[in-house]
């Protein structure tokens, strides 16, 4: 019920030195110097020793195939559903689930479900409505009113452009239904964004620059996702992202396509190339596309098999950035952070403060290692160790 983290170097994002951090059931209560608790009999509080330790805020995934993904290569190459600890171990305490390029064989009433079952198991969730087709596919029948009646769809995606695998949409249907997401997140408060998925096409953001041209809808109501995945499309989200949209890059990924002329740009070396370009840091998010399939290649490039993204890459992306890019951990860890959580406008999420959620990783100081994870001031990991396994994980 109580918890009290002593001693760690706190980074709220931002690196506010050695504080405690007292958390009352899910939520951080205090965070402060020296905090000392007393309580009558029978209340327990838990201490557990910071020092040596960087505390971080939950990390925030904000595009998962939590109810399995892929399916591209016939039916036995849909991907499986995410377990808690495929997420947890990752240190991530919030997710934004998606459905992708099948939309029939799985469907929004599996993702909500799913969805509600990690809830129950103790992490935080949310999805958005639709696949990569447009007409979306929806729990209600329309987009506005899956966004304005039900509490966890936040926008509509992964919609997919420029790739082969899209609907193809034409630039009305497209426009139409960003204004449909926008309206219906201001009349409920969300965000009610469009979540781009972006293939290797040629034609890249050309459709989102056209929207932009031609109607009032404002360049904040999309997150074009897999930016990374080659230097045009790459090139393109910076520009995308220096006229003061934001640009998302996956984590999940196959080293042998980091070299050559197409090459991927691996996540971390992205967001330094972005920070030295003077992309502003606080639109630039990183999301692992979990669960999703991941063609597996031997180092001659040749397709050896499938594998499935790992919301591990998450974390692991940060810990290069610091690691071998030199990026401030305050600067690289809001990419997971709070942006997301301010982007998607995420209560209460993104944050060591006061009134948040009890969302918190501790970190190694020098390694960075994951140590320990709580979500909604539960603790999922302890010492490196799970100590909370998903209903159907074995102990
Ligand atoms: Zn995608």
């Amino acid at each position: 019920m109580i918890k009290i983290i002593k001693n760690a170097k706190v980074y709220a994002p931002e690196y506010m030195g050695v504080q405690d951090v007292l958390i009352i059931g899910d939520k951080i209560a205090a965070v402060d110097k020296d905090i000392e608790v007393s309580v009558n009999k029978g209340l327990e509080i838990t201490v557990i020793d910071g020092k040596g330790k960087l505390l971080l805020p939950g990390f925030i995934d904000s595009h998962v195939h939590i109810l399995g993904g892929g399916g591209e290569g016939s039916f036995k190459t849909r991907t499986p559903e995410i377990k808690l600890t495929d997420i947890t171990n990752g240190g991530v305490t919030t997710v934004v689930g998606c459905l992708g390029t099948d939309g029939i064989s799985r469907d929004m009433v599996g993702l909500l479900a799913k969805a509600r079952g990690l809830e129950e198991e103790g992490i935080t969730t949310y999805i958005y409505t639709g696949s990569y087709r447009i007409p979306v596919v929806t729990i209600t029948g329309e987009v506005m009113k899956d966004i304005i009646t039900i509490d966890k769809i936040i926008g509509v995606g992964e919609i997919a452009i420029s790739d082969h695998r899209s609907s193809q949409p034409n630039i009305e249907e497209f426009k139409r239904l960003a204004a449909d997401a926008r309206v219906a997140g201001m009349l409920s408060g969300k965000a009610g964004v469009l979540n781009i998925h972006l293939g290797d096409g040629k034609r890249k953001l050309n459709m989102l620059f056209e929207v932009l041209e031609t109607t009032e809808i404002p360049i904040t109501q999309f997150i074009p996702t897999h930016t990374n995945r080659n230097p045009y499309l790459f090139e393109d989200a910076i520009k995308f992202a220096k006229a003061g949209g934001c640009i998302d890059f996956t984590t999940s990924s196959d080293p042998v396509f980091w070299e050559g002329e197409d090459a991927e740009i691996k996540t971390s070396r992205a967001l330094k190339r972005c920070l030295e370009e003077g992309v502003s840091e606080d639109l630039i998010t990183f999301s692992s596309d979990g669960q999703g399939s991941l063609p597996v290649f031997n180092k001659d490039k040749e397709f050896i098999g499938l594998g499935v993204g790992k919301v591990e890459s998450l974390y692991q992306e940060i810990r290069d950035c610091v690691l071998d890019e030199k990026i401030p951990l305050e600067k690289a860890i809001k990419t997971i952070t709070s942006n997301p959580a301010a982007i998607l406008k995420l209560k209460n999420k993104g944050r060591i403060k006061k009134g948040f959620d009890g969302d918190l990783v501790l970190v190694d100081e020098n390694s960075l290692i994951i140590d320990t994870v709580i979500a909604k001031g539960k603790i999922m990991i302890e010492n490196k160790t799970i100590k909370c396994y998903g209903t159907f994980e074995k102990a």
